[in-house]
């Protein structure tokens, strides 16, 4: 049974799922249709002219994996369209083009989309573009039609016999913009068994927001253990507070810079008190009768004292 999403009812509830200050730099953020959204499946319709949908992936285009400081990123190259993903609502094949997780913070319950309210511990999002319609992937990120990306649910359960392919290459790309080859990986090991789906037209979930997504959201989760999530989201959190890290390195001269001026300060506020000491002291020597044989600081101490 293939459905497709009630976009009336989805409307709503997609916009309350964009945090609220994005619209004020993007006002496509109140357009309607942003994603993600909260899937109701009693209020979805089906459509008996959605046929299934079919993944053709090949092995050989996978090139590599990226670290962009919020996510990790598998990146394909397919000149050919060797692999694609066709049927259901597309119009013709769309070429895989990279694919990455949503991983939540704490309680790791990431998932972007989610169903009668319920979030799961991550997604993943495979992201393919229309290359017969358009000549790049930026253009087709702009079009109404131009992206169609497939979305899995990850639920807590026993291991994922293939995620660890994923989670142990996390460790090569530790830092914000380190790039290494990820070759063969065929994301075809990622699938649940059932590709059954829900499907509307939405948006993409980060700035700049383009409303140009075919979404496909499986029905099936795939599952993996409680470790391999834990794993990815230690991960993450890492990645975050190294991102702190270097802001405080950065911050580091110009509060040091800011602590030695106010030193000085103080230092410059003391040297003018003793000034004026000092020359009140040598103006008692020329009027007063008394000779001092100290050194005129240690004196103004000891009279301090
Ligand atoms: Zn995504």
């Amino acid at each position: 049974m293939w459905q497709q999403g009630n976009a009336r009812s989805h409307e709503g509830t997609g916009q309350d799922l964009c945090p609220p200050v994005w619209h004020k730099n993007y006002p496509v953020a109140q357009g309607n249709r942003q994603s993600p959204i909260d899937i109701i499946p009693h209020q979805t319709s089906h459509d008996p002219g959605l046929g299934p949908i079919t993944l053709n992936y090949d092995q050989c285009t996978s090139i590599n994996i990226t670290n962009n400081g919020h996510s990790v990123v598998v990146e394909f190259e397919d000149p050919d369209d060797r692999s694609v993903i066709l049927g259901g609502p597309l119009d013709n094949p769309y070429r895989l083009k990279q694919f990455h997780f949503h991983w939540g913070g704490k309680g790791c319950h990431g998932s972007e989309h989610t169903v009668s309210g319920n979030s799961y511990a991550s997604e993943l999002h495979l992201v393919h573009w229309n290359a017969v319609k358009y000549k790049t992937f930026g253009e087709a990120a702009t079009a109404p039609d131009g992206l169609a990306v497939l979305g899995i649910f990850l639920e807590t359960g026993d291991d994922h016999r293939w995620l660890h392919m994923i989670t142990d290459a996390l460790y090569m790309v530790k830092f914000k913009g380190s790039v290494t080859d990820f070759k063969a990986f065929n994301p075809k090991c990622l699938l649940p068994s059932s590709l059954h789906y829900w499907t509307y037209l939405g948006s993409l979930t980060t700035p700049p927001l383009h409303e140009s997504v075919i979404w496909i959201v499986l029905k099936e989760p795939i599952i993996v253990s409680e470790k391999q999530v834990h794993v990815a989201c230690m991960f993450l959190l890492h990645l975050k507070a190294g991102e702190l890290h270097v802001i405080r390195q950065l911050l580091k001269p110009f509060l040091l810079a800011c602590v030695m001026l106010m030193a000085l300060r103080a230092l410059g506020v003391v040297m003018k008190d003793l000034f004026v000491a000092w020359m009140g002291w040598r103006y008692q020597l020329a009027t007063g009768p008394t000779v001092c044989a100290f050194d005129p600081l240690l004196l103004i101490i000891l009279m301090d004292g």
